[in-house]
């Protein structure tokens, strides 16, 4: 119980971050890791391994072909396990998901729990960075944890 407190505490304060994705989206989250808007003043550091991290970013459309990665991926993530999905693509397949396309899933969270979803085409930084403080309100409030949030 007490170790569980901890680590709450422990990463509330400083977030390891790992992400994946495609797409363009990408640009707008290198300007959130980047020194335009630079997400370590609050706290969130970006991990190179899933196992030391807190939080999964997934961004860009996600292929059918691609989600036996994404499932193993988010199984490496440390507990509590916390994932955001970043864009329209990764919330809801935006754009590329139709009856058509059956390759694109229709949202990262019909394979696995997302915490919290910025949507947009793509999301402002500032929503991103939104997006990521309710990440650590849920990691601050357990009661919480397994709650959606749309920002
Ligand atoms: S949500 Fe929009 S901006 Fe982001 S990857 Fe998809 S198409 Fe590109």
């Amino acid at each position: 119980m007490l170790n569980s407190k901890l680590f709450r505490l422990t990463a509330s304060k400083a977030t390891k971050v790992y992400f994946t994705g495609s797409g363009c989206c990408t640009d707008e989250w290198i300007q959130c890791v980047g020194s335009s808007y630079d997400i370590g003043r609050l706290g969130f550091s970006i991990s190179e391994t899933p196992e030391e991290s807190d939080l999964l970013v997934i961004y860009g459309a996600v292929t059918r072909a691609e989600l036996p990665h994404l499932v193993a991926l988010y199984n490496r993530i440390c507990r509590p396990k916390m994932v955001l999905a970043l864009g329209a693509c990764a919330c809801s397949g935006g754009i590329f998901h139709s009856a058509k396309n059956k390759t694109v899933i229709a949202g990262i969270d019909q394979e696995i729990p997302v915490d919290v979803f910025v949507p947009g085409c793509p999301p402002r930084p500032e929503a991103i960075i939104e997006g990521l403080l309710k990440v650590r309100l849920l990691l601050t409030e357990p009661r919480m944890h397994g709650s959606r949030i749309d920002q």
